[in-house]
């Protein structure tokens, strides 16, 4: 066994450093479900790079598709320019994902992560309607730059700007008050109410199940009545399906289980499948209105991704098996915590959709303690929610049942022996 060297970690890596925190290792290697340390440790990941490895680390499908591509002398970057790798990537997005759904979207490709996919869909629906303002939820988190930012709910990443965050209004999150009020009485009312002081929004956004802000699962009613709200008020809807996208709660967009077509749509996270950093902007045709190059990004063209994601849509995307999976999956988790909380009623309960699933613990040290132990056991999990208070799982989507379940008892026994 080597041992684990972290000096240079501490002494030159910033603060601003966080996971590493809770997973004291170095990692070294991985493949499938599994990392695994210099020291020769195995750690089962319940993690999946915060939803960018929806199909696992290093699967050998994508894999073998960018040896070929790299190989061959592929172009790595591109910027925007007309490639070979990026007309297969549309070809298969619009055949396998836009076309069977009715979607009759345009694609942009904005900077290639998630917080820049929300910057392009926030300016883009401000020059559409010519309006600034818009609507937040509670608990969202949509990035860490400033537009992205200032529509996040998290007053510690907030703060972090330096600068007022403005131009957005939270509203209440589907079932924040207390599931029996109508959480859209306030939104609809101020909307409507020309003393209210609520300018008019030029848009909405949401995430069907909020991930950072601790697994928050909106039901497809209420997502319904707001996709309904927006056009009668004719108010843009953005939905941000950068962790909750490319299969995570099921459907590729979490949204098709309400039934919505949301005016904007933003991937990133899984969407380049092997971890590699690419985002797509999606929206309505109509809504087109950009000039040439009036948002753009040096790393828009990085092929390599675009060579990953069309092998994953191609393999993982041309029938329902990967889906119907991912929800049989998830409900093997919500069995266990199910009955983790009926076992430790009032200390914890469970919430979740698909393979997104959340163990929320009413003391929130509690939450931090498993995934400690989970550690300590093997297991790579992290906490979420306002006050870290949710467990909160993202296997990769390639899991298998055995090590869903090889995990879950590490999860169990961490829980019962914080808890009993
Ligand atoms: C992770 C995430 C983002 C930001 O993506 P980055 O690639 O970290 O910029 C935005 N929205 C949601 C819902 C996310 O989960």
């Amino acid at each position: 066994m080597t041992t684990v060297e972290t000096d240079v970690f501490q002494t030159l890596e910033s603060e601003v450093r966080s996971y590493s925190r809770g997973w004291p290792t170095v990692f070294e290697s991985a493949s499938g479900s599994w990392l695994r340390s210099e020291d020769g440790k195995e750690y089962l990941d319940f993690f999946a790079g915060a939803g960018a490895l929806n199909y696992g680390h290093n699967n050998p499908i994508l894999k073998s598709a960018l040896i070929d591509y790299i190989a061959s002398d592929g172009i790595t970057h591109g910027l925007d320019m007309q490639t070979v790798a990026k007309r297969q990537l549309l070809e298969t997005f619009e055949s396998k994902i836009l076309a069977p759904r009715g979607l009759d979207y345009k694609v942009q490709f904005p900077g290639p992560t998630g917080t820049n996919s929300v910057e392009s869909a926030l300016k883009l629906a401000r020059k559409v309607t010519g309006r600034s303002s818009i609507i937040n939820f509670t608990n969202a988190f949509h990035g860490m730059t400033l537009g992205a930012l200032s529509v996040t709910g998290n007053s510690m990443k907030r703060a972090g700007a330096g600068v007022p965050l403005v131009h957005a209004t939270p509203m209440p999150f589907d079932n924040y008050f207390d599931g029996v009020t109508e959480d859209f009485h306030w939104f609809s009312r101020v909307l409507d109410d020309s003393g209210s002081g609520l300018n008019r929004p030029a848009a909405v956004i949401v995430e069907t199940v909020q991930g950072e802000g601790g697994v928050n699962v909106a039901r497809p009613e209420w997502l319904k009545a707001l996709a309904t709200l927006c056009s009668e008020r004719e108010i843009l809807l953005i939905v941000d399906d950068v962790q909750m996208g490319c299969g995570r709660t099921g459907p590729f967009f979490s949204f098709e289980i309400a039934g919505i077509t949301p005016d904007i749509v933003t991937l990133s996270k899984s969407i380049g499948g092997y971890g590699l950093p690419m985002a797509l902007t999606l929206f309505k045709r109509e809504l087109d209105v950009w000039s040439p190059g009036e948002h753009n990004g040096t790393f828009r063209g990085n092929n390599p991704a675009f060579v990953t994601a069309n092998a994953a849509l191609d393999h993982y995307w041309s029938d329902e098996a990967l889906s119907e999976a991912t929800i049989a999956k998830g409900a093997r988790i919500a069995d266990a915590f199910t009955d983790l909380s009926n076992t430790f009623e009032g200390q914890v309960s469970t919430r979740g959709r698909g393979l997104v699933q959340g163990l929320v613990f009413a003391d929130p040290d509690k939450a931090s303690k498993v995934c400690g132990i989970a550690f300590d056991q093997g297991l790579l999990a992290e906490t979420s929610g306002p006050s870290d208070e949710v467990v909160k799982l993202l296997p990769p989507l390639t899991i298998t049942e055995d090590e869903l379940d090889h995990g879950l008892r590490i999860l169990a026994d961490a829980t019962h022996s914080v808890c009993s």
